[in-house]
């Protein structure tokens, strides 16, 4: 066979594939995957054909599969919204489309690269964006709608794991959270909670703090105000009905994209925007010994320190977690929940 082409779309239940040959037609039939199954859908891509992988193509709405899939030497390609019709409803433009938009026109589509990330080749609106959103968000954070770090003299640190559930990651970090009695908090995305309930209701019992990630770690621009609404609504109702209790209103934005235009979508939203001071950038991989310096170098009192534990390889952040973790109790800094230090922080001001 010669070169095939595979659009994955996301939806509400998790991800559907489609296959198409150079002529436009159906290699296979149509299947479907669960948000917790990325490992075993790329292990089905990476035997494609007796080992002659399709392209990938996913939409910028998509930023769950594109670390792991070019981690795992794959053809990944992003659909931009210019160049697709508008998204129906909850979820990406259907499979098929993104397939036949790479058949017809590949030269349109971005090749992610492992580096790039989701953004590759819009980095400088990304940046151009969050440059502009940046008094906004400063505004924000001076009225205590937005939370970049507790007070400096709160000798206590909030870690935090994104992208998760993970099928994989998530047992390892509770298991050695629990280990030091530490807390932290997670924000998942609605796609993970949906396919793995018991492993947040685990995070949830064991005292951890869960938040809103969207559902399908969406580059948020891309979005309308009404799709980026759904995207927090429909999570935190997951959330909500999986652990049976409140849903979360603390929101992190994927790649902390906060544009003037995403703030404003989220203004009147009942959210407590969350960010961080440390950003350990663990999902690029710079060994287990790079994440544990970087935080016991840069994170004091208060601070909100950034990882991951879904969405792609994190064995090195697991493998870093208990030296960041005695580290942080030599310094005499505990590890708690952002709700924790927020708490603080308020009660202080009076
Ligand atoms: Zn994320």
């Amino acid at each position: 066979m010669t070169q095939t082409y595979a659009g994955i779309a996301w939806t509400d239940e998790g991800y559907r594939v489609e296959v198409l040959d150079g002529e436009g037609r159906r290699v296979v039939e149509p299947s479907r995957w669960s948000g917790a199954q990325c490992r075993e859908l790329i292990a089905w891509l990476r035997d494609f054909d007796g080992g002659r992988p399709p392209a990938v193509v996913l939409e910028s709405t998509n930023g769950l599969l594109d670390g792991p899939m070019t981690a795992a030497g794959l053809e990944v390609y992003r659909a931009d919204p210019w160049l697709l019709p508008p998204r129906p409803g909850f979820g990406s433009v259907p499979a098929g489309l993104l397939a036949e938009r790479a058949r017809t026109a590949p030269g349109e589509l971005a090749r992610v690269t492992a580096e790039g990330g989701t953004l590759t080749g819009r980095a400088e609106e990304y940046f151009a964006g969050v440059k502009r959103g940046e008094p906004i968000v400063a505004e924000l954070t001076a009225s205590g709608r937005c939370f970049e770090r507790g007070r400096r003299d709160d000798p206590r640190v909030a870690l935090t794991f994104d992208d998760g559930p993970d099928p994989v990651f998530t047992r390892q970090v509770l298991d050695i959270l629990d280990r030091y009695g530490a807390r932290a908090t997670f924000f998942c995305v609605g796609h993970h909670v949906a396919a793995l309930p018991d492993l947040v209701r685990r995070t949830a019992a064991a005292g951890h703090e869960l938040g809103n990630h969207s559902w399908s770690h969406p580059y948020l621009p891309d979005l309308t105000p009404e799709q980026l609404r759904e995207q927090l609504d429909r999570t935190a109702e997951t959330v909500a009905k999986v652990t049976g209790e409140e849903a979360p209103t603390r929101f992190r934005p994927p790649y902390g994209a906060l544009s003037p235009e995403v703030l404003a979508a989220l203004e009147g939203y009942p959210t407590r925007l969350t960010m961080w001071d440390v950003d350990t950038r663990d999902w690029a991989r710079p060994g287990p010994e790079r994440i544990a310096a970087t935080v016991l170098e840069s994170a004091g009192p208060g601070s909100v320190v950034l990882m991951h534990e879904g969405a792609g390889d994190r064995s090195q952040t697991v493998a870093a977690l208990p030296s960041i973790v005695e580290g942080l109790l030599e310094r005499g800094l505990e590890p708690v929940t952002v709700a924790e230090l927020e708490d603080h922080a308020q009660r202080s001001k009076g």
